[in-house]
């Protein structure tokens, strides 16, 4: 970590291909075949930001975040980027402000129901809620002309805890830097979505790149936004919107004044993937693939390095393996992966030029991107689940000497209530979380149906660094893992389950984990669709009936809305029927699994049906209005980025409305779960077969 970590190594810097080149080799001195894959992709860097209130007083925002004397590495000025947001249009702009709190879909609805207008203004948004690169894009959608993104201290500064460097949180000039590509609609980069930056593949022009922002977008510090904030004039904003710095939260627009100016390089940069592999003894066309990446926007010891250098310590000890003469019956492939930090680009790049391969012979997907002090976090595709839990008892947690499975449970009994704490005591195997989108894990799962994980520790210390120069050695040997248990824990983890999978005869896929969540996917978009029928009849009766009206304060009166139709019913028996069946599929193939096959022949073959039932989810058509997006049971919501919509099709039809589409999506969705069902069906037949015979 200390190495990787020493200087600045975003995307294009000489320390990223340094870092690069280093892991090459020593991926290479520990037995590993290595090489670096390059693409050449579009990294805009700042040329010149400026952003300065003009009424009702003058202030110029410092857009700087200083040197700490403890901290050696954040002096490193001459090699950091100054904070900025990638992909953010060029712009020149000047208009009130106006608060937007997290700038998601709800907080436009109660702008809108305030009576307050973002059309023409410059937002204010604060960072969290949604991933960063929705906010300008809301507010675009709304008519907003420019978009400010500042932490506030109740999110990750002086609310939490300390600030650095007493603390571990942000300190009123730390600024989160990030991308505000539009993720949602494909990752990548954006000059060419499906296709490889390699020599010879066509570029979009700039102006056709569809995932750049619409208006100039800027991040700030608490300390530059206080006084923009401070000066704002109109409506108090609501309770829930009210952050922790010493001022009165208004909605605006008022007499402030905003001037919003940002120009960048719009380079073409290389990019370096380092990918190494141990090929497999027996299934040398079966992948297991091990990513997380390497950039960072600063020295990034947290994000990404206390990710990679765990996954490096697993290629080390697999690496010691190999020469006491042990095999991987499966081909390993470990990635290091560049350009994540702007819009996951060197994985998806690599995805895209490799992609006729990887649908043939990739397995398993494992992700990292950092790693903290804690309990063990894990999400991904439901059909590792079981795994996941049984890799779980079989590592030690640091801290408590128990297994890192007894913490899991113990947190998930204390933190959950009602059913879902009588299933965390009594379930055979835990819960894990559905993938959305914000890391390396998206182009295999979301684009090509690769069952994928994403795995770290985490769950105690808060900090208030990431993204900022202060992500350094400092602070995470100081604050987030002091003696790095937890890295050894998350390589203990990762690197048991690759060699697991890397060798099991029959793979370690299970199905009725899958089949139970997908039915609860199920009952949850059937409780929104009744939910919002519910709130459309209360609000409709409400205004019928003077309720709004006799509530308004006409001092500060809010519009009263027209009344709206109610939801239609939608049908979802095709899709009841088709997760019925899955669950008959997932029991029978469970029971045929549990039986000893001797014939190697009829296993080889069920495993050739496993690979590719992560792929019975893949709808090549994609989802609405992002076609990049090709899993129909999970994806990144439209407008939240990094949250994940489980059902999305359905999901956001209703959700935004589309009530037919909606309804089309479920039959979609049908169609495939009903592949899925047969895939299975057939794959216990086979093994049902063999061990009769
Ligand atoms: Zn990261």
């Amino acid at each position: 970590m200390q190495r990787l970590s020493a200087r600045p190594h975003y995307v294009g810097s000489p320390y990223n291909k340094d870092n690069a080149e280093w892991m090459l080799a020593k991926f290479r001195e520990w037995g590993w075949d290595a090489r670096i894959e390059q693409y050449d992709v579009l990294f805009p860097t700042p040329k010149e930001r400026l952003l300065e209130m003009t009424a009702p007083t003058r202030f110029k925002a410092t857009l700087e975040e200083p040197a700490v004397a403890v901290d050696p590495t954040s002096s490193q000025k001459s090699e950091q980027l100054p904070t900025y947001n990638a992909y953010s249009i060029d712009g020149d702009v000047t208009g009130p402000l106006v608060y937007v709190n997290y700038g998601r879909p709800e907080d436009y609805e109660e702008l809108e129901a305030a009576g307050v207008s973002v059309r023409g203004a410059i937002v204010i948004a604060r960072y969290g809620g949604s991933f960063r690169g929705t906010k300008p894009k809301i507010a675009a959608e709304h008519g907003a002309i420019g978009c400010l993104i500042y932490s506030d201290p109740m999110d990750d500064g002086y609310f939490v805890d300390a600030v650095f460097p007493e603390g571990p949180m942000r300190s009123k000039d730390g600024v989160q830097r990030g991308s505000a590509q539009d993720l949602p609609q494909y990752s990548g980069d954006p000059l060419t979505p499906g296709q490889p930056s390699i020599p010879g593949v066509k570029r979009l022009d700039l102006k056709d790149a569809a995932t750049l922002t619409k208006i100039p977008t800027l991040p700030l510090s608490y300390g530059d936004a206080q006084p923009l904030l401070a000066g704002m004039r109109g409506r108090v904003a609501p309770a829930g919107w009210r952050g922790a710095l010493p001022i009165t939260y208004r909605l605006g627009p008022g007499a402030t004044q905003v001037h919003l100016k940002v120009a960048f390089n719009w380079d073409i940069k290389p990019m370096y993937d380092v990918i190494a592999q141990i090929k497999g003894s027996t299934f040398p066309d079966e992948w297991i693939v091990r990513g997380n990446h390497h950039d960072a926007w600063v020295n990034g010891a947290s994000d990404p390095i206390s990710g990679m250098a765990p996954e490096l310590e697993e290629a080390r000890a697999i690496g010691q393996l190999v020469k006491q003469g042990w095999a991987p019956k499966r081909t390993l492939v470990y990635a290091a992966w560049d350009g994540e930090e702007p819009g996951l680009l060197g994985s998806t790049e690599w995805v895209e030029q490799h992609d006729a391969e990887l649908r043939e012979k990739a397995v398993v997907y494992i992700n990292s991107d950092g790693n903290s002090r804690g309990f063990l976090q894990a999400s991904g595709s439901h059909t590792l689940e079981h795994l996941v839990n049984e890799v779980a008892r079989s590592v030690d947690d640091p801290e408590t000497k128990g297994t890192v499975w007894k913490r899991w449970q113990a947190r998930q009994i204390s933190s959950t209530s009602g059913d879902r704490r009588n299933e965390a005591r009594s379930r055979a195997d835990l819960r894990i979380g559905a993938l959305g989108s914000g890391s390396d894990y998206t182009p295999f799962l979301q684009h090509h149906g690769i069952a994928s994980l994403n795995l770290s520790f985490g769950g105690f210390d808060e900090d208030g660094i990431y993204h900022s120069i202060y992500d350094d050695f400092y602070h995470f040997s100081k604050f987030a893992d002091p003696g790095f248990l937890y890295g050894r824990a998350l390589s203990q983890f990762s690197g048991s389950l690759a060699i697991r999978l890397a060798d099991a005869d029959l793979l370690p896929f299970e199905f009725t984990n899958l089949a139970d969540t997908t039915q609860t996917y199920l009952r949850d978009v059937q409780a929104l669709l009744r939910q919002r029928q519910d709130d459309v009849r209360e609000r409709n009766r409400q205004i019928s009936d003077g309720v709004l009206a006799a509530v308004n304060d006409p001092k500060e009166p809010r519009p009263i809305p027209a009344s709206e139709d109610v939801p239609p019913a939608i049908n979802f028996a095709p899709l009841e029927n088709a997760v019925s069946a899955l669950s008959r599929a997932a029991d029978r193939y469970k029971t045929a699994a549990a039986k000893p096959v001797a014939d190697a022949a009829e296993v080889r073959a069920v495993n050739a049906r496993l690979i590719q039932a992560e792929r019975q989810f893949i709808d090549e058509g994609g989802l609405p209005r992002r076609p990049w997006y090709r899993h129909l049971l999970y994806a990144p919501g439209f407008y939240t980025g990094y949250g994940v919509k489980t059902m999305p099709g359905v999901r956001e039809g209703i959700e935004q409305k589309r009530y037919d589409e909606a309804e089309k999506e479920a039959a979609r969705l049908a169609a495939a779960v009903s592949r899925e069902a047969t895939l299975i069906n057939d794959a216990a037949a086979a093994l049902e077969k063999s061990s009769t015979r």
